[in-house]
């Protein structure tokens, strides 16, 4: 879940390509990006959403799909995730293969991380220095448009995420919205002001730093880099190791779903104070455990105490955390909203600079 990661040494002897990139950067030699007025191919159905690529990466598995939306996926498939040249060679296949009949207007990218996503940076598009093996510095963006020759959007698996939740998902229309996925990893991103939050580089949401009581819960915690930030301390692989058992074996009344809450809850206490989300919608396979967001509401509003004055934490917080609704596809949905809401800021920009040059 976009873990951060040390930029290796001596870079990862790839070519540094300038990606294509939906957005407004720079013009860049030869690349297509969705707001130049170039045509791109793809068709729009009934003057509705246009068909877009879909790409989940995820550190087991690829998802793809080919649609509008979730009421209107015209193909699917997944590729295991192994060398990054096989893999990405495989979803490109799928794509050509598929764009024989119906072209697409774009692809969107959600990705694990860490990645580039500067639009000014030469790597932009790469996954920058990653512990999964082969992936660092990997060009995702510019080997999926040379090979497809479409505009691609890419950002993180998280991010990407809470706007297919925003789109379409538990998140409908909820600005800023923060989307937290508890799993294998623990990451978060989240939309702001319409579109996915980025700064510095992306939110890390899963390696901030929660309180450990060393006494309660002797776990030294995972993470490679911290030890025990949240992701170390309540991931899957930490729960299952500070347990000794799988994580679906422990029954809901087992201890371990009371720790759990408290650091989940802790995690997002401190999301509500930093970022200030309208809604928090939660995701991934820990949190499918039906026990764990009613403890998680119940420990946050404890550690809130009140302070922060929003009716829906004080008197409606089962409203304020809320499970995701769009499953195992959030991420490949998230995918699809990426590519759309590109086209159609790109869409908006060319409209403007049309009526400006209407107006002069
Ligand atoms: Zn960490």
């Amino acid at each position: 879940m976009s873990r951060p990661a040390r930029r290796r040494a001596g870079g990862g002897g790839r070519p540094v390509g300038h990606g294509p990139r939906i957005g407004d950067g720079q013009r860049l030699g030869g690349a297509q990006r969705i707001g130049a007025d170039q045509r791109v191919g793809g068709q729009r159905v009934g003057g509705g959403e246009p068909v877009v690529g879909a790409i989940e990466i995820g550190g087991t598995k690829v998802m793809c799909a080919i649609g509008t939306g979730p009421g209107d996926l015209r193909a699917e498939t997944r590729v295991a995730t192994t060398a990054p040249d096989e893999t990405l060679s495989r979803v490109a296949t799928f794509f050509t293969e598929h764009a024989a009949r119906e072209p697409v207007a774009a692809i969107g990218i959600a990705s694990f991380g860490p990645l580039d996503l500067d639009e000014r940076s030469a790597t932009w598009g790469h996954i920058t220095a990653t512990p999964k093996p082969g992936w660092s510095h990997t060009d995702v963006a510019g080997a999926l448009h040379r090979a497809l020759g479409v505009p691609v959007a890419v950002d993180t698996d998280v991010n990407g995420a809470a706007l297919g939740e925003h789109r379409w998902g538990a998140g409908r229309g909820i600005d800023p919205l923060v989307y937290v996925t508890i799993g294998t990893g623990i990451g978060g991103g989240g939309g702001i002001n319409g579109r996915p939050m980025h700064g510095l580089v992306h939110p890390e949401m899963g390696h901030v730093r929660v309180p450990h009581d060393r006494e309660a819960d002797a776990f030294a915690g995972l993470c490679p880099f911290h030890g025990d930030c949240l992701e170390g301390l309540a991931s899957g692989p930490a729960m299952r190791e500070r347990w000794g058992a799988p994580v679906e074996s422990l029954p809901a009344d087992h201890p371990a779903w009371a720790l759990q809450a408290r650091y989940v809850a802790l995690g997002l206490a401190n999301i509500v104070c930093t970022l200030s989300p309208r809604r928090i919608v939660v995701g991934g396979g820990i949190a499918a455990q039906p026990a764990l967001l009613p403890m998680v509401r119940a420990e946050m509003a404890a550690l809130l105490a009140g302070y922060v004055q929003a009716r829906v934490l004080l008197d409606d917080i089962d409203s304020y955390v809320v499970s995701a609704a769009l499953g195992e596809r959030a991420g490949v949905l998230g995918a699809m909203a990426l590519a759309l809401d590109a086209l159609a800021r790109a869409g908006r920009r060319r409209h403007g600079r049309r009526r400006r040059r209407a107006r002069h």
